[in-house]
């Protein structure tokens, strides 16, 4: 099963893919999350990668793919995987497209307004990863990881400014990946702009759907 996350930052796609990622058995692989990881560790890609990602910029295509295709063919994909954040531009989309076949597009929906809303309130583990969120997903005890115990803080990049970038980026670089995979006739959207389990229902309604019109 190979599936493509695809939406705006803050439509969900990290915390949807959780459990999309554990009915299929297969990896979820975020592109934010392994330049994060190198940014930590302050590797060369890492130093490279940070300007960018603080500026709420995309991370050189050539970069990222090449960091993804070494990642792709690891043991652990050989049953598929979940891609969460990438592609991202088409040269992305291309580039993926020559490595492997998908079987789904899942385009994750959801306006402006509610994004800066969920941004502003959006918190993540330092140690972990577990995303949180103050209203839709408090974390049991304020400012601690309800799954590791370690101090929960806000990416720079989820800064109101840097959201408005990012999405300005989203809407100019990401949208053609639309019509690109809508005619190749794996895209499906999913509402995303209600609340966690109204998301999850909608991807849950997208996938038997899927299966059923033999997409998966
Ligand atoms: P995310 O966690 O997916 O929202 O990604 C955070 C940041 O990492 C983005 O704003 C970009 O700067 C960078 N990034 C993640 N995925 C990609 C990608 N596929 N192409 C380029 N930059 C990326």
């Amino acid at each position: 099963m190979k599936i493509v996350l695809l939406g705006p930052p803050g439509a969900g796609k990290g915390t949807q893919a959780e459990w999309i990622s554990e009915k299929y058995d297969i990896p979820r692989i975020s592109t934010g999350d392994m330049l994060r990881d190198h940014v930590a560790r302050q590797t060369e890609l890492g130093n490279l990668a940070n300007q960018y990602m603080n500026d709420g910029k995309l991370v050189p295509d050539d970069v990222v793919i090449q960091m993804m295709r070494e990642r792709l063919e690891e043991e652990d994909c050989r049953n598929g995987f979940l891609l969460d954040g990438y592609p991202r531009t088409l040269h992305q989309a291309q580039a993926l497209d020559e490595a492997e076949t998908l079987d789904l597009v899942l385009y994750l929906d959801v306006g402006d307004g509610e994004i800066v809303r969920r941004m502003s309130g959006r918190r993540v583990c330092s140690s972990c990863g577990a995303i949180y969120h103050l209203v839709n997903d408090p974390p049991r005890a304020e400012g601690i990881c309800g799954k590791c115990g370690s101090t929960l803080k806000i990416r720079e990049d989820d800064e109101e400014s840097t959201v408005r970038k990012r999405l300005e980026v989203f809407r100019l670089q990401t949208t053609p990946l639309i019509s690109f995979y809508s005619s190749k006739d794996i895209l499906r959207k999913a509402d995303s702009g209600g609340s966690i389990e109204d998301t999850t229902s909608n991807i849950r309604a997208v996938l038997e759907d899927s299966a059923t019109s033999s997409v998966l």
